[in-house]
């Protein structure tokens, strides 16, 4: 029988949402059974950090280069540093039947979206959306020019959801966690993927 195809997970979301933290947290988990895609960038390592581990740390020229080699899914540039995601490690990952999990920032998550439809995109939001309806709803105590820059703000991050196939609210992070991999099993248990798999075991694959 035909292996099947990993799932593709990207977790995106505005910036200083707590992407990073929540990722970290995912995999300190003993049971996590996804693989992290470590991405390649021009940013120097921060103190602790380890090139290989946390990233793959760069010159501009080696991430230019990386670029006109097609050998990025998606790339950005974020805060004057290039961020990208290896082609290769993905698509081999992904062959031999194992989940990737990427942690990108907007930008790379919708080249992905027009690049690799069926993956699954989890947005991660911040927990003032919530904090917002209660603001707004609540006994008005904050000032109308602080009212309105949260709603401009929540809308611009309603705006970026749009893309997003789930949305999860960084308020705890371990609940946060939990969402996101019950996200992932249920993914799995889609009547799209598994019919395909039927599918190709009754016709011999
Ligand atoms: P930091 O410099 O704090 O490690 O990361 C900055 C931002 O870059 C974060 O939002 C992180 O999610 C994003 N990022 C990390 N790796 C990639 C990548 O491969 N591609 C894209 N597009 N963004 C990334």
């Amino acid at each position: 029988m035909k292996k099947e195809r990993g799932l593709l997970i990207v977790l995106s979301g505005p910036s200083g949402v707590g992407k990073g933290t929540v990722r970290k947290e995912l995999f300190k988990q003993p049971n996590t059974n996804y693989e992290y895609s470590i991405s390649m960038t021009t940013r120097k390592p921060r103190e602790g950090e380890v090139d290989g581990v946390d990233y793959f740390f760069k010159t501009r020229e080696e991430f230019e280069k990386l670029i006109e080699e097609g050998k990025l899914l998606e790339y950005a540039e974020f805060v004057g540093n290039y961020y990208g995601t290896p082609l290769d490690y993905v698509n081999e990952t992904l062959d031999a039947g194992r989940d990737v999990f990427l942690e990108i920032e907007v930008q790379g998550a919708a080249q992905i979206r027009e690049k690799v439809p069926e993956a699954l995109f989890i947005f991660l939001a911040p927990p003032s959306l919530s904090e917002l309806e209660r603001r707004l709803i609540g006994r008005g105590t904050e000032t109308e020019e602080i009212i309105q820059k949260r709603i401009e703000t929540a809308k611009e991050e309603l705006e970026m959801m749009s893309l997003y196939d789930y949305v999860v609210e960084n308020d705890e992070i371990q609940k946060a966690c939990e969402k996101i991999n019950a996200i992932i099993m249920a993914e799995h248990c889609r009547r799209e993927r598994v019919e395909k798999r039927y599918l190709s075991m009754l016709k011999g694959e």
